[in-house]
């Protein structure tokens, strides 16, 4: 329905470029002109932001109200770094949105990276993340995956190249995205023009939808409380309970269960380094702020 925004609409403390995002519920009033009218929207059960750009305290609302969160990625060309993967899952348990991986490419696969594959599978499933195996090219594990976002809202996310547009092409024949880009990021004066879209999935019940964010790699900016990090990496929280410290970062203190439990490899190396790597750059935050 094409419409027009009517009003003022403001969140309390977010200078938002977008008064209304996809995957909003409005309110629409019947109008006689050639658009109806926004008077409403209601409020969001959740919503993904990134600021407009590094300086601006403005934010872009990049998608509101989403039942879960993909990832697309791929072992090769181009390889998504685990620690892409795991800001992502961080960022989302931040956002309280339930995420799932997806390994796309599956037909390029050699023995070894099937094997690799199977141990990425293994290590998500058992912190509590699905993951699917598939192939936009040949279609592989499409039908499964699709039937995993039966009745949801769900945001899918990849860094460029992975096959994402592909994908959701494969999901949404009718969707007719561009595939194949380099980037499609374009700037214009200060802010970053990314014109979320949402689909129908078809052959599903009424009410399952995607969400596409083009040229949005991840889930937008989200700076992390140093002390909150842990709570974001579920296996870390769990076993931090056993820390003896309570403020423990499990960084360097003595009586550390969480690197007890890296030691006896309870707890996966890679997604030690990437929780460090947050810690990190939350630390940087505060230097910069001038905590
Ligand atoms: P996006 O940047 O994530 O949207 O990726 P695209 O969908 O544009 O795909 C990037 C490139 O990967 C294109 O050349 C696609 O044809 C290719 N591609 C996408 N999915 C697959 C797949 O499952 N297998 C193979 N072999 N290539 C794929
Ligand atoms: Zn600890």
């Amino acid at each position: 329905i094409p419409c027009r925004v009517k009003g003022n609409f403001r969140i309390k403390g977010i200078r938002s470029t977008n008064p209304v995002a996809v995957g909003d519920r409005v309110t629409v009033m019947k109008s006689a002109d050639d658009a109806d009218y926004i008077t409403d929207i209601h409020p969001r059960r959740n919503y993904i932001i990134r600021r407009a750009s590094n300086l601006s305290k403005e934010s872009h609302i990049l998608a509101a109200n989403l039942d879960a969160a993909a990832l697309v990625a791929s072992l090769r060309d181009p390889a998504t770094p685990t620690t892409f993967i795991d800001r992502f899952l961080a960022t989302s348990e931040a956002y309280n949105v339930p995420a799932m991986i997806v390994l796309n490419k599956s037909d390029l696969w050699d023995e070894e990276e099937k094997e690799l594959a199977g141990a990425v599978a293994y290590l998500y499933e058992s912190i509590g993340y699905p993951v699917y195996t598939v192939s936009s090219l040949t279609g592989e594990g499409v039908a499964e995956l699709t039937g995993a976002l039966r009745g949801k809202t769900t945001l899918l996310a990849g860094n460029s190249g992975v096959g994402k547009s592909s994908l959701i092409n494969a999901i949404v024949p009718g969707a007719d995205l561009k595939t194949g880009r380099i980037s499609d990021i374009h700037h214009t004066g200060m802010h970053t023009t990314t014109f979320s879209e949402m689909f129908e999935i078809p052959g599903l019940s009424a009410g399952s939808y995607i969400i596409d964010t083009p040229g949005v790699k991840g889930f937008g900016t989200l700076e992390f409380d140093r002390h909150e990090v842990s709570h974001f990496f579920p296996e870390i929280f769990k076993i931090g309970a056993g820390c003896r410290y309570g403020d423990c970062t499990h960084t360097h203190e003595p009586g550390c269960a969480v690197r007890e439990a890296l030691e006896d490899h309870r707890i996966a190396e890679s997604r030690y380094a990437s929780y460090l790597s947050i810690l990190d750059d939350s630390a940087e935050d505060k230097y910069r702020k001038g905590y």
